[in-house]
């Protein structure tokens, strides 16, 4: 029997490093998220937990993929890749009939048009303002002092639509505090913040087209109140995965997997 080929994706976004060790192309064998991207320890805290996670060395593994915003400094990688491109590989993989990607990070939100072969056809980005991000999320779950991974129970118990109006994430955080004040409820805040999001986000997709499946990916599609928000705003069905934020890092282990057949081929051919 053929040796078993692992390869690995490394996606080193703005806010979070994300990794995964992927078997034979297919089998996801180990991940890590560490909440730190580009610039810090993140990118190494990444790779070295992936791999104890997997119980692999670095040597076991044929082939490095790093895509994101920080991917061209990592010196551990052998290639890079768009993280537009991984994405869509990576939701291929997971969602065969996905169409369109929505896809919220810490700071970006984009969605992509993905077509009958898995192959992206379009896409639009907000890359300019935190409004519509996970940013705007980190700076709101601040003010109202709890963590991020508690907002999806708090849009969960809401009874109340507190809307918020400001399209600033400076503003809007002044309206929380205002909204705190008068006396409204943290978890009607909460949705009114979801809701906000969705409402920029929803536009946003709409000018590439919502085709279904629609699958959402990114740290945000953990909250599952941002899943409700982006429902009820599109009227489609939004799919995710336990895998979602480490979707960009799948496409970048797929891809690796795809270059190591290639020089295997060649050096099979060579011999
Ligand atoms: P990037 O690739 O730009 O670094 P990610 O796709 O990793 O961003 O998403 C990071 C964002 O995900 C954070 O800003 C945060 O808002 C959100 N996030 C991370 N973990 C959670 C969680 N457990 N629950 C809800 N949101 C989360």
């Amino acid at each position: 029997m053929a040796e078993a080929v692992y390869t690995m994706g490394v996606d080193i976004g703005s806010t979070a490093s994300k990794s995964i060790i992927l078997k034979d192309g297919k089998e996801i064998v180990s991940t890590s998220v560490v909440d730190v991207g580009a610039g810090t320890s993140g990118p190494s805290r990444t790779i070295g937990e992936t791999l104890k996670n997997s119980g692999l060395n670095r040597e076991d593994i044929s082939y490095v993929m790093a895509t994101g915003y920080g991917r061209n400094s990592l010196k551990e990688a052998d290639a890079q890749m768009s993280e537009l491109s991984c994405h869509a590989k990576g939701a291929y993989f997971l969602f065969p009939n996905v169409k369109t990607i929505i896809d919220i990070g810490g700071q970006d939100a984009k969605a992509l048009k993905i077509g009958d072969n898995g192959m992206l056809e379009n896409f639009v980005m907000n890359d300019k303002c935190a409004a519509g991000t996970g940013r705007f999320l980190d700076v709101i779950a601040r003010v109202l002092e709890v963590d991020i991974s508690q907002l999806q129970d708090l849009d969960a118990k809401s009874t109340k639509d507190v809307s918020i109006s400001s399209t600033c994430t400076v503003f809007a955080e002044s309206e929380v505090i205002s909204q705190l004040a008068s006396g409204s409820k943290i978890e009607d805040i909460v949705k009114g913040i979801h809701n906000s999001i969705a409402s920029r986000v929803g536009s946003l997709a709409k000018r590439v087209g919502l085709n279904d499946d629609i699958i959402f990916t990114g740290g945000v599609a953990l909250n599952e109140g941002m899943v409700r928000a982006l429902e009820e705003n599109t009227g489609h069905k939004i799919h995710t995965s336990p895998y979602c934020q480490l979707n960009g890092a799948l496409g970048a282990a797929l891809f690796a997997y795809q270059k190591q057949q290639l020089i295997a081929k060649k050096e099979k051919a060579n011999a």
